[in-house]
């Protein structure tokens, strides 16, 4: 458990005891179901798009802290933003957190603090569940996900 403790940053775990935007969403004109099977972590989430922006984001589920801070830090971030920036957040992120070449964190804001999941393979599924799912719902796929 030590090494996972070190990447359950402040953000995480805060994120994880008081989720923000938990609950489904009045009004949501897109949805999508996601589960992560390898390490059990279920989440659907809600939409509100309008034209081409996003109004409104929210999400319910059950899951790890990782996959739960994850989904949280991502309603925050992507409330108000344009479908267009919330796949190029979505990118950057999925970027940072596999560690990939070219992966910048300074503009993830308190995303970056999904940095270290890099370097646990397994974690990554749990960090990206919401945002394929939420990428699912832009794209307005009713099915459900599986990160396998
Ligand atoms: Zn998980």
């Amino acid at each position: 458990m030590s090494d996972l403790r070190e990447l359950y940053q402040e953000v995480i775990l805060d994120h994880n005891r008081k989720p923000r935007n938990f609950r489904k969403l009045d009004g949501a004109n897109r949805h999508a179901e996601g589960y992560n099977p390898l390490c059990g972590d279920k989440v659907v989430v809600y939409l509100k798009v309008d034209g081409d922006v996003v109004t409104d984001v929210s999400f319910e589920g059950s899951g790890c802290a990782i996959s739960t801070a994850s989904a949280s830090l991502m309603t925050e971030s992507l409330k108000g933003k344009r479908v267009a920036e919330a796949e190029a957040v979505f990118d950057g992120f999925h970027k940072l957190v596999t560690g990939a070449p070219g992966a910048d964190a300074a503009p993830l804001g308190k995303l970056a603090a999904f940095a270290g999941v890099s370097e646990f393979p397994v974690r990554v599924k749990c960090a990206t569940l919401a945002w394929h799912t939420l990428h699912a719902a832009l794209a307005g796929r009713a099915d459900s996900v599986s990160t396998e």
